[in-house]
């Protein structure tokens, strides 16, 4: 087998000894599919009929004319079905579980996105859902609590550790190993053991080979940076997928700076972590002087994971990719600008890419294209935005 289950010093299967053999059959049963035409088909069929792909390229006209420099292109991430990238993940893992005769889906959520991702199809494939939460992001995500019930998942609170993401990582993982032989785990992000960062990375390149294609229709050639934000890094290893032989487009990567940087409160872990061992990889990780893994902080609830997908790390390393910082206060006000000048609401996780974009416009000639992946709508964010908007004006 050809696999690359390390990115550098990065990735691997930092896992129990009992899940070595289900993350085996798991790797064999997805090279195989990965080759069948068959599944490949079935997995096209579904991001077009049910998720409406393809998703368009929006130029932003207005505001790339207020900014005054390059033209920002948005790949609209945020018109698929359930509002995000998300499901073009949770569709080909759902579809490799049904291949591979597993009966129940598990997955882990910190803001509940994956969780509705994956009881979302989970409803459309006819198979029962469990979804592990922190107890914190439970009561802090209840609307999407809310759906994954009404979609027929279970949801379980965890209340151990700090009852956040990385508590619901771990009693995800318990579960895989107690019910390996019938269950699935879906993971949300391009994160965990080998397979998982390939796999992911594979069924999000759908944005990026889209995007390649279209910006050639539309603009007669590729776009001169691909832009996007960085929680665990499935949206924009997706979107860096369609791109990474072209060696004239700089791919970059944004990460949430919470707060800022020098305060800790953020969620940079590129830009402010170490080497850790996180999710069964090894990767670049928020955490204590002694190794204890931080509660991530920012705005957006999405990039609030405390490590990162191996393969940014290594992308940061080799210098393919740049990997850049955005605080609350500017993915804000990104959000704000998107609204008023292209009536486009995004998702607070994407208006830090948008945020970037922004930034760089400016200094840039006017035949310089942007392409930033707008992940997903800012519907959910709304209570957020205003109860942040609050306390700003209360300071
Ligand atoms: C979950 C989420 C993200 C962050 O996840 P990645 O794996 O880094 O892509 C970004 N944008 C939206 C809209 C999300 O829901």
């Amino acid at each position: 087998m050809n696999t690359t289950k390390h990115y550098g010093p990065y990735g691997g299967q930092y896992v129990a000894e009992t899940l070595m053999g289900p993350l085996n059959e798991l790797a064999a049963a997805y090279l195989e599919a990965k080759e069948d035409p068959e599944f490949q088909r079935e997995f096209a069929a579904l991001l077009k009929d049910y998720v409406g792909r393809e998703s368009p390229i929006t130029v932003c006209r207005r505001l790339s004319a207020k900014l005054g420099g390059a033209t920002i292109a948005l790949k609209r991430e945020d018109l698929n079905h359930t509002g995000a990238h998300k499901v073009n993940n949770t569709i080909g893992q759902a579809l490799l579980a049904k291949r591979m005769g597993k009966k129940r889906l598990i997955a882990e959520t910190g803001a509940g996105m994956h969780g509705v991702a994956t009881a979302t199809v989970a409803a459309l494939l006819g198979m029962p859902c469990e979804v592990y939460m922190g107890a914190i992001d439970v009561k802090r995500q209840a609307p999407n609590v809310e759906r994954m019930k009404m979609l027929g998942a279970t949801v379980h609170a965890i209340e151990e550790g700090s009852a956040t993401l990385k508590d619901a990582m771990n009693e995800a993982l318990r579960d895989w190993v107690t019910n390996c032989d019938d269950t699935f785990y879906v993971i949300g992000t391009a994160a965990g053991p080998y397979p998982y960062p390939e796999m992911v990375k594979d069924f999000q390149s759908v944005i990026g080979k889209e995007a390649r294609r279209q910006c050639l229709e539309k603009f007669g050639r590729l776009p001169d940076q691909a832009i996007a934000c960085v929680g665990g890094g499935s949206n924009a290893i997706g979107l860096f997928a369609g791109f990474m032989d072209d060696a004239d487009v700089k791919l970059v990567g944004v990460e949430a700076a919470g707060k800022g940087l020098s305060t800790g409160e953020h969620a940079a872990s590129i830009n402010g972590g170490r080497l850790g061992v996180l999710h069964g990889a090894k990767t670049m990780l928020l955490q204590t002087a002694d190794g204890n893994v931080i509660d991530t902080y920012s705005v957006s609830a999405g990039l609030d994971y405390p490590g990162v997908g191996p393969e940014h790390c290594h992308l940061h390393d080799t210098g393919r990719a740049e990997y850049s910082s955005i605080t609350d206060d500017e993915a804000i006000a990104a959000f704000d600008d998107l609204c008023r000048y292209e009536g486009i609401i995004p998702a607070l996780e994407s208006s830090h890419a948008l945020a970037e974009a922004i930034k760089r416009a400016p200094s840039l000639p006017k035949d310089t294209i942007l392409l930033v992946c707008l992940s997903g709508r800012g519907d959910k964010d709304l209570e957020n935005i205003l109860a942040y908007k609050k306390s700003r004006s209360n300071m």
